[in-house]
């Protein structure tokens, strides 16, 4: 029997940057959420404010530098406005952004749940399924090995994920797992139950 299951990966928090605060020394600052605009008749700039973890102190990222107004669609601008939440994000993940402005996302900081619907991970290699497929939801990219859901969610070893990973249980858009593969919205993940049963040294 195969079994489907849309899985989400749910970020709690945005990724701190890990720069140094000129005033205190400290190396991270977390996201505030909010924008600074500075709106002219010619151009715009508009950047994402960033906050010193321990002194508070105010950092700016450039999100748009000197464009045309005409450029920038009324729904973004509103966005930009009302501080938006979601846009504040996508911005806060946003690998372009963090080279536009050379800085470094500490991808680490950020927390996260797995989400989906049906029985925990681990009674899911125990019931009467052969084959698990997971359709994966991933809005937020934050460089997540796919090795770590599937060791965390499961409760295997890091030895276990490795023979895993060896006997080909485990493939990713119909190619095997590799060790280094990174999740990625819309992949679809399949597991093979009755392999995974019948290795004996697991
Ligand atoms: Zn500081």
């Amino acid at each position: 029997m195969i079994q489907e299951y849309l899985l989400k990966v749910k970020v709690k928090n945005t990724p701190y940057l890990k720069k140094q605060c000129n005033r205190c020394h400290n190396t991270s600052f977390y996201c505030s959420d909010r924008f600074r605009i500075n709106a002219q008749k010619k151009s715009i700039d508009v950047w994402l404010i960033y906050n010193c973890n321990k002194c508070d102190k105010s950092y700016n990222a450039t999100i748009i530098s000197r464009s045309k107004p005409e450029l920038i669609t009324n729904d973004l601008f509103d966005q930009f406005l009302e501080n938006d939440i979601d846009t504040a994000w996508r911005y806060a993940f946003s690998k372009e952004i963090a080279k536009i402005n050379s800085l470094e996302f500490d991808f680490g900081s950020v927390e996260y749940d797995i989400v989906y619907q049906g029985e925990s991970f681990a009674t899911l290699t125990s019931n009467q399924h052969d084959k698990l497929i997971f359709k994966i939801n991933y809005p937020f990219d934050f460089n997540l090995k796919i090795s770590r859901i599937i060791r965390g969610e499961f409760g295997f070893s890091s030895n276990q994920m490795v023979l895993l990973i060896e006997e080909k249980v485990i493939s990713v858009d119909s190619r095997f797992l590799q060790k280094k593969d990174k999740l990625r919205d819309g992949l679809i993940i399949e597991i093979d139950v009755l392999q995974i049963k019948g290795i004996s040294n697991l």
